[in-house]
């Protein structure tokens, strides 16, 4: 029997690197998977191409995590249409990098409306319908910055440390209901977002990793699919690190 037979899972950012890993991960285990990213193009695509392995798996939602009202229509409709949500995977997340003397109100604000104010809104939107599903676990996707900070991503440590925040206090608040809220902390995971760094940057980065090599989105879904397993029934609160050492 699939880990994920009879499971929803909503994973948020599906539309490209590791969410659609991650959404291609739980469908692949059984899931049916709501593919939510900001273009209907890029969910659009991802979806498509998840059905194509493993058909009526997946279904596109486009909508910006970061609107508040948009996110709660959006979770009525998923609830709707493919049923209680039983796994919400918070992976939607950008980058605005300048040193904070040079950062624009805009910089600070997309990237903490995006990665902290969109989890908010999601958390918001699914939590009471996923507090009578079974096995209900919500994954956020922070980062090792948001552990570490790092210079010119004031903004993005901030969202991530926030997240890691929200994440412990979501699990207190509803572990009485059974629901688990763990994070996930990626190191250097090669994607559109790491693609962008100059080589400078990605060499300095690469010998401060003692596995010696940047992460594949596979080992933050294989992460994910742990987390939403039975399995990780006993689990919460917590931060796991997949960073190849890089924070130990
Ligand atoms: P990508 O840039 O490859 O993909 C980001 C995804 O998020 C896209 O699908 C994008 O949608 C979606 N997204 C961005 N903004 C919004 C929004 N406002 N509303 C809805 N969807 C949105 O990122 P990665 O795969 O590299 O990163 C995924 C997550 O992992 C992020 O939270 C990131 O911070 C975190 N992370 C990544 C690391 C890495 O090394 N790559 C390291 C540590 C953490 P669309 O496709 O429509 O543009």
């Amino acid at each position: 029997m699939s880990r994920f037979a009879n499971k929803i899972a909503v994973v948020t950012g599906g539309g490209r690197g590791i969410g659609q890993d991650i959404a291609r991960s739980l469908a692949a285990e059984g899931a049916r998977v709501a593919v939510v990213s900001r273009s209907p193009g890029s969910c659009g695509a991802a979806a498509e191409a998840i059905n194509a392995d493993f058909p009526g798996s997946a279904t596109a939602y486009a909508v910006d995590v970061a609107d508040h009202a948009a996110v709660q229509d959006l979770a009525k409709k998923i609830t709707q249409e493919l049923g209680p949500v039983n796994i919400l995977v918070n992976n939607a997340g950008v980058t605005r990098d300048t040193l904070l003397m040079r950062m624009k109100e805009e910089d600070w604000d997309t990237v903490l409306d995006t990665n902290l104010k969109g989890a908010f809104n999601t958390v918001k939107g699914f939590m009471r319908p996923m507090m009578k599903a079974e096995d209900p676990r919500i994954i956020n996707i922070a980062s090792v910055i948001g552990l570490i900070g790092n210079a010119g991503q004031t903004n993005y440590s901030a969202s991530k440390a926030g997240l890691i925040g929200f994440t412990k206090a979501v699990a207190r608040e509803l572990a009485g209901r059974g629901v688990t809220c763990n994070a996930v902390a990626p190191g250097f995971i090669t994607t559109d977002m790491t693609d962008e760094l100059p080589e400078a940057v990605k060499e300095a980065v690469l010998a401060k990793i003692p596995l010696g090599s940047f992460g594949e989105t596979k080992d933050i879904a294989a992460m994910v699919g742990f987390l939403a397993s039975k399995e990780a029934r006993y689990i919460t609160g917590q931060v796991l690190a997949v960073d190849g050492g890089m924070t130990m």
